[in-house]
């Protein structure tokens, strides 16, 4: 895994090194990887742990289930590898990954992905560190390392030359504020339902106005918080 010049660089910080580059490896995100248009690095915090027994977690100040990842650990890992790359924490409590996020993270050095386990890490090291908090969803997951892959997976499909077709980027479910419109293949007629008539009349007008109309309604139907901010004023 060597870093190409000038490509968005990844480095994970993570117990379980095994888990990468796992879905990274392959398809588009994966060809890029071999491409060079990006590169990705592990590193195992537990060989930043001292004591005999190597320990990354210790109990809970103040008691309560669980473990919590240490941050004199955690600092000598993290401390190893950083430099001016955005330091990046996962965690159920961040701000919700947005695809404004990944784009601005897509066109810049890279990033420094740090990965919880058991009940999270200390909150002194997230402070001293300054880790930016990015959140996955409202679900708790055993790790950040699927976290981590969803992340990068979402900026490397940004980076320059690893979308064949680059205009499909744009006209994707929030790059417009608005989820995308329904798509259709051949057959024209399957299972008794056809195509939508207008997507065969070549007026390419009309089909612009169609998806348009379509990429409406799904957003009202399925997303009221996402119409609220994108409706005109004549709508709200
Ligand atoms: N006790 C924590 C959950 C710990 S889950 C809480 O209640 O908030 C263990 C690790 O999995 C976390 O440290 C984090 O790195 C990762 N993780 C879990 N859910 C996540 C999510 N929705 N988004 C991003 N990372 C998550």
């Amino acid at each position: 895994m060597t870093t190409p010049e000038g490509g968005f660089r990844a480095t994970v910080l993570t117990l379980y090194p095994e888990m990468f580059p796992g879905p990274l490896g392959i398809s588009l995100a994966g060809k890029a990887l071999q491409d060079g248009a990006w590169s990705l690095e592990t590193v195992q915090i537990r060989d930043f742990a001292t004591d005999k027994h190597r320990m990354v977690d210790d109990t809970p100040a103040g008691g309560g289930a669980g473990m919590v990842m240490k941050p004199d650990v955690l600092a000598r890992a993290v401390d190893h590898v950083a430099d001016s790359r955005p330091k990046l924490f996962m965690s159920p409590r961040g701000k919700p990954l947005s695809q404004a996020r990944v784009r601005e993270l897509s066109s810049g050095p890279g990033a420094i992905v740090l990965c919880g386990r058991f009940e999270g890490v200390d909150e002194r090291l997230i402070e001293a560190r300054g880790f930016e908090e990015i959140s996955i969803g409202d679900y708790i997951l055993s790790g950040g390392e699927t976290a981590a892959i969803v992340v990068l997976d979402a900026i490397v499909r940004l980076l320059p030359g690893v979308m064949g077709n680059v205009l499909s980027g744009e006209t994707e479910s929030f790059e417009t504020g608005l989820l995308e419109h329904p798509h259709y293949t051949k057959p024209q007629e399957w299972e008794g339902r056809r195509i939508p008539d207008v997507l065969l009349s070549g007026n390419h007008g009309a089909i612009d106005k169609w998806r348009r109309a379509e990429a409406e309604r799904l957003t009202r139907e399925r997303r009221p918080d996402l119409w609220e901010v994108h409706k005109t004023p004549q709508e709200k």
